[in-house]
């Protein structure tokens, strides 16, 4: 999608601080993080919402997983631990509208439930 920020920083015409790349997936430094380690793992092609992923036609989500396990390692808080989250639409606080697996580590978390 031409006017998707995501898209565009797969694309390279935003800039990114990678951090795991692969056929589907791309992982990048968040720009705002919330914890030592805060990456943003992203399937390359558009999807909106976790409500637009065709469970029935695609493996993406077990991709976003494969990716997020790949940079908990890089990251070196495989062990220590870490969270994932996917917002999902305005309630879920989404607010870039690709879909995105956060992935949040390097301290020791609060309950997330907002
Ligand atoms: P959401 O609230 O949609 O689940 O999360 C979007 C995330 O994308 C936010 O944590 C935000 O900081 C991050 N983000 C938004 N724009 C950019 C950007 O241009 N570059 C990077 N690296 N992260 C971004
Ligand atoms: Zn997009």
């Amino acid at each position: 999608m031409s006017d998707c920020i995501f898209c565009k920083i797969v694309k390279g015409d935003i800039p990114c601080n990678k951090v795991y790349e692969d056929a589907d997936v791309l992982a990048f430094d968040d720009i705002h993080p919330m914890a030592p380690v805060h990456v943003v793992v992203v399937p390359k092609n558009h999807i909106s919402t976790l409500m637009e992923v065709d469970t029935e036609k695609t493996d993406i989500m077990n991709k976003l997983i494969a990716a997020a396990q790949k940079v908990a390692k890089i990251k070196k808080i495989d062990a220590s631990g870490f969270r994932t989250a996917i917002n999902c639409n305005a309630e879920g606080g989404q607010v870039v509208f690709h879909l995105h697996m956060h992935l949040l580590g390097g301290r020791k978390l609060q309950d997330p439930l907002g």
